[in-house]
């Protein structure tokens, strides 16, 4: 499975990036921490209690388990006494593709992309728009997608009419 090339890009950035916001608006701890993603299965969040009930959620890529240390409370260095996974849900994905040209020095269409939204669990799954848009109206198609799950997407896209005229 070949993963969205942008989420590679965070490999050299500062610790500042928060990877976690998805986690974070729902409680759980940020660890605010950078990864990279090249390539392979979706991994899944796991979440830990120690005895003293604290809780923690660290994500983990493919089938691999929480290394060791991810298993030790923070709070009180005790292990944890359960851990679940928590693989991730099938959301639609957005991608926003330059839709540029170049030939012999020459450019166009340099503010114009093709919106596109996948399965975050099936990439062959795929709809995409057939003209190009300006960044502002993908900006805008994207927002329409916030937290909607793929078995919802299509029937969205079909809803967007800016979308509708372009689908391939
Ligand atoms: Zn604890």
């Amino acid at each position: 499975m070949s993963r969205s090339p942008v989420q590679g890009d965070f490999g050299g950035a500062p610790a500042a990036f928060d990877g976690n916001a998805e986690g974070s608006r729902n409680g759980h701890p940020s660890t605010a921490r950078c990864v990279s993603i090249y390539g392979g299965e979706m991994g899944a969040w796991w979440e830990m209690r120690c005895k003293h009930g604290h809780g923690w959620s660290v994500y983990v890529q493919e089938e691999a388990e929480p290394a060791e240390e991810q298993l030790v409370c923070k709070e009180d260095d005790l292990p944890a006494v359960t851990a679940a996974r928590l693989p991730l849900a099938d959301r639609a994905e957005i991608r926003i593709v330059p839709a540029a040209w170049e030939r012999d020095g020459h450019t166009g269409r340099t503010d114009g992309y093709f919106f596109e939204v996948r399965s975050a669990l099936h990439p062959e799954k795929v709809l995409r728009s057939g003209s190009s848009m300006s960044w502002d109206d993908a900006i805008r198609c994207a927002a329409m997608f916030r937290e909607v799950p793929w078995s919802q997407a299509e029937r969205r896209w079909r809803n967007i009419r800016a979308l509708r005229r372009g689908m391939v």
